[in-house]
């Protein structure tokens, strides 16, 4: 077992966007993918990026009711402190 190229995390975080981005290359992507199943806490950042990747780009990749959206919506701003006061 001579070219296996092993991520470690901070690898794997520089990786990342490329990887989300479809611009890696197979054998690399491989190894990346190798890594998040072992390692919970990469896993959970390469998720976090993507969805928030989705979201920039306007995929939703859960379509949701516009009741849920707006719960979630109303959610996230009391978490972040920006709740109109209506
Ligand atoms: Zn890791």
């Amino acid at each position: 077992m001579g070219t296996t190229r092993q991520f470690n995390c901070k690898q794997l975080l520089k990786e990342l966007t490329d990887y989300l981005d479809g611009a890696l290359d197979p054998e690399a992507r491989i190894q990346l993918e190798a890594h998040l199943a072992k390692c919970p806490n990469c896993w959970v950042v390469c998720d976090t990026t993507k969805k928030t990747i989705q979201v920039y780009k306007g995929a939703d990749p859960y379509p949701l009711p516009e009741e849920v959206k707006s719960r979630l919506i109303k959610a996230l701003q009391r978490r972040t402190g920006q709740a109109s006061q209506a």
